[in-house]
């Protein structure tokens, strides 16, 4: 295959009971798998988490639920959207839980009469989708004329979790819980009010209520903060590769596109099939959240021009590190393997990668047991190739 990404399901498993054990019994716990699972494979963790009892489970898009529940997966799913007006229909024929994320989406679906699961999403500071306090006067007003909407419950997202300082943390639980009190006085009934993601949940048990969403952890990600759990979550992502040629060059001979590195001296590479079209060596590049985070970025290029050895791309031999040499390309990559004497061709490579990033084109090797239990690939069909005539 010589590129694939490898899930142990035993890992995302067992990261699940840490986090079932953490949080109270009677809080349940929705597990998001949109993006694929964090790039894990949805319909595999999904089922793996519906195997370990998980009471609910989240994606973002219409599509995502779809996927889930063509491929028999039960549980409840929550979509978090927001949607267009007529993705309603669908979600009613898939048995979706939806969110309803703004005025004109609950009007539609009430007007239209759509008996639908959905929960409330409120706006209490993250500034990208929600009703906001001064619409839910008319939202209690529509619910209780169309009481053909099972709404289940409320919930808000956190922006700043991952942050040491908790002040916007609980300025946005506050206004959820003044959004949910004023609802529930109308007399709208909300029992399943959830606003912690990983990173609050791990630090703030007290916001945990009747519900949290949890993604990171499950994947074995601890984010913003302490290790909560007495055992260290496990990794269930590897990408790997195999080497496929290897070449001995000279002391001084340039290394890949642009010269970006020569060779200081002889030098065995070897050449593996991955490149920035699977999503290799690519971050994402988002605005810097203030000048030490800018400085941070900015200082990481420089080292990065400097070729200097806090930058180094690794790859890892059977537990020996080999340095990724000169610019990644679009479908190959240069290590350097002059240290590995007994190195071949085939010999597998376990590459970093940014979970999410890596392309869904690789296969997905799933574990169990930790030994293979199935193999999943997006194959392009190619037409048998005849050819011309000798
Ligand atoms: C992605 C997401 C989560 C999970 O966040 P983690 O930090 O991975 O736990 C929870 N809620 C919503 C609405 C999300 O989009």
């Amino acid at each position: 295959m010589y590129k694939w990404v490898e899930i142990d399901l035993d890992a995302i498993a067992a990261n699940y009971q840490k986090v079932r054990k953490f949080v109270r019994k009677e809080t349940k716990i929705l597990g998001v798998v949109k993006a694929d699972a964090y790039g894990h494979g949805a319909v595999e963790v999904a089922g793996e988490l519906e195997r370990q009892g998980i009471d609910y489970l989240g994606v973002t898009e219409l599509e995502e639920g779809i996927k889930l529940r063509r491929a028999g997966i039960k549980t409840p799913i929550l979509v978090f959207g927001p949607f267009l007006p007529e993705d309603a229909y669908c979600l009613k024929e898939f048995d979706l839980t939806i969110s309803i994320n703004n005025l004109e989406f609950l009007k539609f679906l009430a007007e239209k009469a759509i008996p639908l699961k959905a929960h409330l999403k409120l706006e209490t500071g993250f500034g990208r989708t929600g009703l906001k306090y001064d619409q839910l006067a008319e939202t209690a007003d529509i619910l209780k004329k169309n009481d053909f909407l099972n709404i289940e419950g409320a919930y808000s997202h956190l922006s700043t979790a991952m942050w040491d300082n908790s002040s916007y943390v609980k300025k946005q639980y506050e206004e959820f819980n003044r959004a949910v009190s004023f609802l529930e006085e109308k007399g709208i009934s909300l029992p399943i009010k959830h606003i912690c993601n990983s990173a609050a949940l791990s630090k703030f048990p007290q916001m945990h209520l009747d519900m949290v969403r949890v993604g990171n952890l499950l994947y074995g990600q601890q984010v913003g903060g302490k290790n909560i759990f007495q055992e260290e979550l496990l990794n269930a992502w590897y990408l790997k590769s195999q080497i496929i040629y290897i070449n001995e060059l000279p002391k001084g001979h340039p290394i890949g596109y642009e010269q970006t590195h020569i060779l200081k001296k002889d030098t065995k590479i070897a050449i593996i099939p991955v490149g920035y079209v699977h999503g290799f060596s690519v971050e994402p590049l988002l605005k810097p959240k203030g000048i030490i985070n800018l400085f941070k970025v900015l200082g990481k290029n420089i080292l990065r021009f400097f070729n200097h050895p806090r930058v180094q791309i690794y790859g890892d031999i059977k537990g020996v590190k080999v340095p990724v040499l000169g610019k990644v390309g679009m479908q190959l990559t240069i290590l350097d393997v002059s240290h590995i004497p007994q190195v071949q061709i085939g010999d597998t490579v376990l590459l970093p990668g940014r979970r999410t990033n890596i392309s869904v084109s690789l296969p997905k090797v799933f574990l169990k047991g930790g030994k293979p239990l199935k193999v999943r690939s997006i194959q392009e069909k190619y037409e048998q190739v005849t050819l011309a005539a000798k």
